[in-house]
């Protein structure tokens, strides 16, 4: 792999402990954004620095969703195919997922309530957090972004057109990061989740949900390590 690495510290990284992870990430999130859409770093090069996470693929074509150290390809119709090492990502995320905190939901939380229950097991001081809800979904509401061809627009300009999909009482597995809303532009600021179905056929970006039961698994992340593309580093 060529370009620059970025070891940005986040938060109370110097006092972390020594079980806390890293999250290896493609490029930041302000080049995604303003349209940096040309894949660079493939997956199976990815794949070799975590096992669960969240991306996107060369020309924005469909969301990325890794559980289970299963790489999934979440296309604009909602359906799901595994990924291919060779397909490239222009932005990534991911882990080696530990699960060391959790909790367990009995009764259903919608988005709001979701994400209170993962800050009050993930205090704000962790910072940087990996979370995964594995659960039956009542409800939820997604969105996956579609294939672009250059010259690019940007990321908002893309999601214009971008179709909803609705999905009702369906199990499967929220993945996705916390973090910092001060990082933001580095990486992405606050919570962000991909869902794939227990079956591993269908999911798309979160964009609402209620979560009837199920269990949050909660790591604290110590480290980002941000890859830098070659043409951003100038390398
Ligand atoms: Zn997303």
């Amino acid at each position: 792999m060529t370009g620059t690495c970025w070891d940005l510290a986040v938060g109370t990284a110097r006092h972390r402990a020594a079980a806390d992870g890293e999250v290896f990430q493609v490029a930041t999130a302000a080049a995604l954004v303003a349209g940096a859409f040309r894949g660079e770093v493939s997956y199976g090069d990815i794949s070799r620095h975590g096992d669960f996470g969240v991306g996107t693929f060369d020309c924005l074509d469909g969301e990325m969703v890794a559980v289970d150290g299963e790489f999934h390809q979440l296309h604009s119709d909602g359906t799901a195919t595994p990924v291919r090492p060779e397909q490239l990502a222009p932005f990534a995320m991911v882990t080696f997922f530990r699960g060391e905190l959790s909790a367990p939901v009995n009764g259903p939380l919608d988005h709001r309530g979701l994400l209170a229950r993962i800050d009050g097991l993930a205090p704000a001081e962790a910072d940087l957090c990996a979370v995964r809800v594995d659960g039956r979904f009542g409800w939820i509401r997604m969105r996956t972004v579609s294939r672009q061809e250059p010259p690019f627009p940007t990321l908002a300009e893309a999601c214009v057109d971008e179709v909803e999909v609705e999905r009702t009482d369906v199990t499967g597995s929220l993945v996705g990061f916390r973090a910092p809303d001060q990082s933001d532009g580095i990486t992405i600021g606050g919570y962000h989740f991909h869902f794939i179905t227990d079956d591993r056929t269908a999911g798309g970006h979160v964009l609402d949900c209620r979560v009837d039961s199920g269990e949050i698994r909660v790591d604290h992340e110590g480290d980002l390590h941000v890859q830098l593309p070659p043409e951003i580093s100038g390398g």
